[in-house]
């Protein structure tokens, strides 16, 4: 696994790493290709399932009170040994954020919310990932309740130059406040997107602005956190 680490502009501090899945076959470079060999294979819940192992072991390595994001593939969620007390992710379970894509069609799950709830009773907080690229957006909300709303990247490409997208941030750090969920925004890859962001309410976030994806928990280099 690869981790970027997810910031705190405010308080200068690493909150957390996002795990992100590598492979050292050239073949299978990229998560996508990976997840698409799975799925041609049938394989979805081994690599679900490798992946969480993978995170659980080298969560021992992180650095103490980090939370650690994982992302899941709507398919993990109807695998019984997610939802397993023993299973090596569960053990750390109140340090992990699981990320479900927004992308997903999750209407096939029928008993989605218990099932996030039988997750919330194992400890684990709820994400909902890439909010505004998908179609299900605000009804994503509503179903999942999560603890983290990320913002597509798309959302954070150039807001400095985007008088709508500021709005539709500043509305989303409104709302957030108001449901007590935290904003996250992603893709973050100037200083221009990071005082923007913060400027308009959204305090937490990820990008090569910060920290590419390592294998291994990187710090931030000094000057990346802007003005004090
Ligand atoms: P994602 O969950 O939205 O992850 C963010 C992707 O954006 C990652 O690509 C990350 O390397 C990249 N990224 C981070 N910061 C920036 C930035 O500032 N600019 C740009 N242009 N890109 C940035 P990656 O690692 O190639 O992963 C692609 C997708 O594959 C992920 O998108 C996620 O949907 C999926 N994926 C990755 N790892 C896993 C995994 O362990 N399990 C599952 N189910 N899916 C995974
Ligand atoms: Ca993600
Ligand atoms: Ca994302």
């Amino acid at each position: 696994m690869a981790f970027q680490p997810i910031v705190s502009v405010r308080d200068r501090t690493i909150t957390a790493y996002e795990a992100l899945m590598r492979s050292t076959d050239q073949a299978m470079g990229r998560p996508d290709l990976m997840l698409g060999a799975a799925e041609r294979l049938g394989r979805l819940d081994d690599l679900g399932r490798a992946v969480r192992s993978a995170v659980a072991k080298d969560a021992s390595r992180a650095p103490a009170g980090i939370r650690l994001f994982v992302n899941l593939h709507a398919q993990d969620l109807s695998d019984e040994t997610l939802f397993d007390p023993s299973a090596p992710l569960s053990q750390i379970a109140s340090r992990v954020v699981l990320e479900i894509t927004e992308r997903a069609s999750l209407d096939h799950i029928t008993d989605l919310q218990e099932r996030i709830g039988r997750l919330r009773g194992l400890g684990y907080r709820i994400a909902v990932d890439d909010l505004g690229a998908g179609y299900a957006g605000l009804s994503a909300l509503a179903l999942l309740e999560p603890d983290v709303v990320k913002l597509d990247m798309t959302i954070a490409r150039d807001i400095d130059a985007s008088a709508t997208r500021q709005h539709i941030v500043r509305s989303m750090a409104g709302l957030c406040t108001g449901m007590k969920m935290e904003l996250l925004a992603e893709g973050v890859e100037t200083g221009a997107e990071r005082d923007t962001l913060v400027a308009c309410g959204c305090d937490v976030l990820q990008g090569y602005h910060f920290g590419r994806p390592a294998f291994g928990f990187e710090s931030i280099p000094s000057d990346r956190w802007g003005p004090q």
